[in-house]
């Protein structure tokens, strides 16, 4: 058993500058253990020439270069601050070019993994005696499943592992233990309500009253559930709590009861929010989320890429912290498409798609034009009906892509085996909604 905790912890509710200064000093003790330990950051410093002794704040931080997920991919022994026998874990991660990252982690690794979601499940209003049922894989070289069990039970709560899938041993498992709460892909949500509905399980009555949502998106950028959310909600009136993670960050974001941005965590990780040529970005302004890791022993990362682009929140949360909070992500950098002088994502355009009653399948697919510019086209499964207007169809969603995007990427109306020939995917479980043919520059 590991040492009592405070589940909201001083340093989340101080001010700003209390905040930042006490970032700083954590920041000069992570750049002095990976200048002492890691072989990758030491020839980092040593070839661009870096004084770490001269970066004393997280403004300095900018005269230190990117990790990029390639980084880890090439030189992944090269992380690793720790001789083997010091580590407890090993995770892989999906690299970039197919080969996975192989991260891993001691036992001081773990129990700051589960520290770190212990405050988070406590700041999703969890509480110590709760049972959560947990839906997703714990195994399968994750990092995810074993890090929710660690905070659980650190928090003081209780853990059902039944794993991902198989709605019916989740409904089973609902029944016989009477949990308060779900850890789940809010999707699947979905699929185990169409489950109950049809098997005549009176979900509404179950002891479920929350869920704490991974991997996907629940609100839109104003806060307000998206269609997801909003689906899950019409069905099963339960609290969404939305959290944020990933395993290079080893630290989550999760939403307070408010949900309004998952919370950051000063004791757990540096976060920087850039623009395209590097520059912090300014205030309510959408970047690139780049992290230094705090506290980690095995694999510790400076300034890492995430790729994910989002938007900080500063203002005080009602629920007492002050830390600043991470909206929901807007899309991945390297999906960013400027269409007609705008920058969009392929979130944004299926969020249109999703939204329109008669498109059942398509997906998305971006060019290189002649100018060098980047074409979006979208493909939609062709209506069968009998007083079928194309035109009229095309208008609507060309005028709701204007409403909500500023401009209308062309369409193109297929019939359906067409759009499962490039959809249906041998590997993935979801079907494939976006296909990047730009030329690379
Ligand atoms: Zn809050």
């Amino acid at each position: 058993m590991g040492k009592k905790i405070s589940l909201l912890p001083d340093i989340e509710r101080e001010s700003t500058k209390v905040i930042n200064d006490f970032q700083n000093h954590k920041l000069r003790e992570v750049l002095e253990y990976v200048n002492a330990r890691s072989p990758y950051y030491r020839n980092l410093f040593f070839a661009n020439k870096i004084d770490i002794s001269k970066i004393k704040s997280l403004e300095d931080l900018k005269f230190i270069p990117f990790t990029e997920k390639l980084d880890l991919q090439k030189y992944n022994d090269d992380f690793y601050c720790v001789p083997r026998n010091k580590i407890v874990d090993y995770i892989t991660t999906s690299g970039t070019l197919g080969d996975p990252v192989t991260f891993a982690m001691t036992d001081n690794d773990l129990d700051r993994l589960a520290y770190n979601e212990a405050i988070s499940f406590a700041c999703a209003d969890g509480k110590p005696g709760e049972i959560y049922q947990l839906m997703t894989t714990i195994d399968k070289r994750f990092m995810a499943g074993l890090a929710y069990f660690l905070g659980i039970r650190k928090m003081g709560a209780s853990v059902i592992r039944v794993g991902n899938g198989i709605p019916e041993l989740q409904w089973d498992t609902i029944m016989r233990v009477s949990p308060d709460a779900i850890v789940v892909v809010p999707s699947f949500i979905l699929k185990i309500i169409k489950y109950a509905e049809e098997n005549g399980i009176d979900y509404r009555k179950t002891s479920i009253k929350k869920a704490i949502c991974i991997g996907e998106n629940l609100r839109e950028q104003d806060f307000s559930l998206n269609l997801m959310g909003r689906k899950i909600k019409e069905k099963w009136d339960i609290d969404l709590y939305s959290t944020y993670a990933s395993t290079e960050m080893a630290t989550s974001f999760t939403e307070c009861g408010c949900g309004c941005g998952g919370h950051h965590h000063p004791e757990l990780i540096i976060t920087e929010l850039l623009d395209e040529n590097g520059n912090s970005v300014k205030e309510g302004e959408e970047g690139e989320l780049v992290i230094t890791t705090v506290g980690v022993e095995a694999m510790p990362l400076v300034r890492f890429r995430t790729g994910d682009i989002a938007r900080f929140y500063t203002e005080p949360c009602k629920c007492g912290r002050t830390t600043k909070r991470i909206g929901p992500i807007v899309g991945r950098k390297n999906q960013m498409v400027k269409f007609k002088g705008t920058t969009l994502y392929p979130a944004a355009i299926f969020d249109v798609l999703d939204n329109v009653d008669y498109v059942e399948n398509y997906y998305v697919e971006v060019n290189t034009d002649d100018n060098g510019n980047d074409d979006v086209n979208i493909i939609v499964q062709h209506i069968h009906e009998v007083n079928f207007d194309q035109n009229n169809f095309l208008n609507d969603l060309k005028n709701k892509f204007r409403a909500k995007l500023r401009v209308a990427p062309n369409v193109t109306f297929v019939n359906k085996d067409e759009i499962k020939k490039v959809c249906a995917s041998e590997i993935n479980r979801k079907p494939i909604k976006f296909i990047d043919k730009r030329k690379k520059q």
